[in-house]
């Protein structure tokens, strides 16, 4: 594939409104020296900042806090035992935020850190929240810097790589693109270091045991992923919706570079985010409960609108924040299926009431909307 073709084939970074960067400990982080590329960070901020000077929102995905801490803790050979990779982590994310917060408002833009763990991107409600953050600092205009939270993450419950946490922060945040910045420009039909035979491709349509057959190649020197954890988070990332790009980062201006024209491999997104999270929520094969409205908040839902706790007029069933519900018309019709901001009891004392009574009746300033309209689909 020419240049040309690749650079037609980067509008798929271009045209998203959500993009998700994420760089490997190789690129951050020195191998000899163990400091931080600071220099090239740098180029890299320019280009997000350029990104976000399109009308782009952008989320970095940022490894490097073990590499950085390690050396700082003077562990500088061998494996890390847990509890060592803990305690570097702990001492390299303060470098690491650091330097992502120095170049990141250089190039006029403020930064935010979020650190996730397994279960906050697996539980229902701790995703709902980690989502409505994200939208939240996006909307801002702060760049979150999400990692693992190392420190607490134990070898059961963590991802231990950021391809594929970086795979569910773009499905938690319906990105339309993911970025994975390493050292290898993209996949090979096998591991191109110990085979003359490899190719190169430049773009894969579904990922198939074809592809994830490719992927068993080497581990680079400090991260933890290799091409089977990028083939792993293609397979998240696009069945989320979401394009996705792995690409060298081995240059200034990687993100520049790919826009331009640098070889790189697509992976493409099955549907749009938004089209893939609706079809999930609309096929919830058992709703736990019901909301019945009046037709006023009817009419609101049809165009468009979040649904408040005003138009509700009665609700049955036993669920939880982030659990799905039918929303019903008054002759019991299913119209909309939604995500409840809120459980069925603390749901049952605000219908009817207006949000801003919210927090006289709860005691706690929730969510104004009942079902957020990200969270909702009309079925009729
Ligand atoms: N979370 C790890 C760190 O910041 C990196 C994981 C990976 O290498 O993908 O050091």
């Amino acid at each position: 594939m020419s240049t040309v073709e690749f650079k037609t084939r980067a509008k798929l970074l271009l045209q998203a409104k959500r993009l998700v960067v994420k760089v490997g400990s190789a690129l951050l982080v020195d191998a000899k020296s163990g400091r931080l590329n600071r220099q090239w960070l740098g180029t890299l901020a320019a280009d997000l900042a350029a990104a976000t000077a399109r009308g782009q929102q952008v989320i970095v995905v940022s490894s490097g806090a073990i590499a950085l801490g390690r050396r700082q803790l003077g562990l500088t050979s061998g494996t890390l035992k847990l509890e060592e990779s803990q305690a570097a982590a702990a001492v390299g994310q303060i470098r690491l935020a650091h330097a992502w917060k120095e170049v990141f408002e250089s190039a006029g833009l403020s930064v935010a850190q979020m650190l996730l763990t397994l279960g906050d991107t697996e539980d229902r409600r701790r995703y709902l929240n980690a989502r409505r953050t994200l939208d939240t600092l996006l909307k801002f205009g702060a760049v979150p810097v999400i990692n693992e939270n190392d420190t607490v993450a134990t070898a059961e419950i963590r991802y231990g790589d950021n391809d594929r946490l970086a795979a569910r922060v773009a499905q938690m945040a319906s990105a339309e693109c993911l970025v994975l910045f390493s050292d290898v420009d993209g996949l090979y039909t096998a591991d191109p270091t110990s085979n003359p035979e490899a190719t190169f491709v430049p773009e894969v349509q579904a990922v198939d045991s074809n592809v994830v057959a490719m992927g068993s190649g080497p581990l680079s020197g400090l991260g933890s992923g290799g091409m089977a954890t990028k083939i792993a988070a293609a397979k998240i990332a696009t069945a989320a919706g979401c394009n996705l790009c792995i690409a060298s980062g081995r240059r200034a201006h990687p993100l520049r570079a790919i826009i331009a024209g640098q070889r790189c491999t697509w992976f493409r997104g099955s549907d749009t985010p938004t089209a893939v999270r609706k079809q999930w929520i609309a096929g919830t094969l058992r709703p736990r409960g019901t909301l019945c409205l009046d037709p006023g908040a009817i009419n609101a839902l049809r165009r468009g609108k979040s649904l408040l706790p005003a138009g509700v007029l009665s609700i049955a069933g036993t669920f939880d924040r982030g659990d799905t519900v039918s929303v019903l018309d008054a002759q019991g019709s299913e119209i909309a299926r939604g995500l409840s901001a809120y459980s069925a009891s603390d749901a049952a004392l605000i219908i009817g009431r207006k949000s801003r009574d919210i927090e006289m009746v709860l005691g706690y300033r929730g969510r104004e909307e009942l079902i957020h309209r990200d969270d909702l689909v009309l079925l009729s």
